[in-house]
């Protein structure tokens, strides 16, 4: 029999696992707080069960952790890159970033990814599996352990899809934001997604005070279906129009991702279209030089995203050039993860 993973459960799902165990309802309870609020590794740390109780936890619960395979710290801000290797030896990447409010963690959501996006290096080895949502608060747990510090936001940024894999995502939330656990007010939480339309939809209904950054990185089919094939199945039109529901039911604010790659999709054409686009919505666009993958041929200055970015101002479009941080330790999504592999190889 497989064990149970006891971190990815809901404090329901933990008391009817631990009184079917003939244990009475409070030491459900008890466990809970032992995980999501002192964060601790093992069953042995849970002082205040009898050690009857440990032992028999351990037996039908497994409470696993990640290891740190690499650390990369950049020496030209406070950014930390950890390449983390999963209990079946999977790697996934977590960045931590310093903000002016405090830290924040850019966490993966997948091994891999099946959405193919041409730029980005987190696709090109292709999809191995899902995080479970134990292994999403882990690279929270494992990051505040070795850094020392309390991460008080969280961006679901790194590899994979977070729509992709939905369930485990919004038990990942139900788990990071319950006022009983963690207590993390989801208004210090960002969702990125390519643009899983059904599923913006579905996130619109279920949670609140999450912010959803869409990746957009092209203003026209033609040009977004080059280099995103999602854009093939969910078109621009139902993308804007699942993101003004979003805005209608939770009153949060899209943000917008755009990847600037020179003479590719920063053109005066391009701010134009990108205006027309998002006319009529409250929106922030965030634009980052695309980072270079060896594989691919897109590049851009820091330069050329302030071009682009003055070019949508005159369009009435607020943009930002975002802080590209820890460029010099390969911050970018799945830089670290490909290169593992290909030296395993
Ligand atoms: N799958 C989700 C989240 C992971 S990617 C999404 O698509 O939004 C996080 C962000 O990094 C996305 O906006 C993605 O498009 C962007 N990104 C990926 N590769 C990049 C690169 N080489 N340069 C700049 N941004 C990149």
């Amino acid at each position: 029999m497989q064990k149970r993973d006891i971190l990815s459960l809901n404090l329901e799902e933990l008391t009817e696992a631990v009184t079917a165990l003939g244990q009475p309802k409070y030491r459900a309870g008890q466990i809970y707080r032992w995980l999501h609020v002192k964060k601790v590794s093992d069953f042995s740390e849970m002082l205040d069960l009898p050690a009857v109780l440990r032992a028999q936890l351990d037996v039908e619960f497994c409470l696993k952790r990640l290891f740190i395979a690499r650390r990369l710290e950049s020496c030209m801000d406070n950014t930390v890159k950890y390449l983390y290797r999963l209990s079946d030896g999977q790697h996934v990447e977590t960045v931590l970033m310093s903000y002016q409010h405090g830290w924040r963690l850019c966490i993966s959501t997948q091994v891999g990814c099946k959405m193919g996006c041409q730029f980005c290096a987190s696709t090109i080895a292709g999809y191995v599996r899902n995080l479970t949502p134990a292994e999403m608060l882990l690279q929270i747990d494992e990051t505040e352990r070795d850094a020392g510090v309390t991460i008080s936001g969280i961006v679901l940024m790194g590899i994979g899809e977070p729509l992709d894999n939905y369930e485990n995502v919004i038990r990942f939330l139900e788990l990071l934001s319950d006022p009983k656990g963690r207590q993390m007010s989801l208004r210090h939480v960002t969702l990125s997604t390519c643009g899983i339309v059904p599923k913006i939809r579905e996130l619109a209904d279920s949670v609140t005070g999450l912010t959803l950054a869409v990746s957009l990185h092209n203003p026209t089919d033609a040009g977004r279906n080059a280099i995103m094939p999602v854009n093939r199945r969910y078109p621009l039109s139902e993308l804007m129009e699942a993101c003004r529901y979003y805005f209608s039911v939770t009153g949060r604010r899209v943000t917008y991702e755009y990847a600037v790659m020179q003479g590719e999709n920063d053109s005066e054409a391009d701010a134009k279209a990108l205006a027309d686009l998002l006319k009529g919505q409250q929106v922030h666009v965030n634009l980052i030089p695309v980072n270079s993958v060896k594989e691919r041929s897109y590049h851009a200055t820091r330069k050329a995203a302030q071009a682009f970015m003055q070019r949508l101002e005159r369009h009435g479009v607020h943009a930002t050039v975002r802080r590209t941080l820890g460029s010099d330790i390969e911050a970018a999504c799945g830089q670290l993860r490909h290169e593992a592999d290909r030296k395993r190889e």
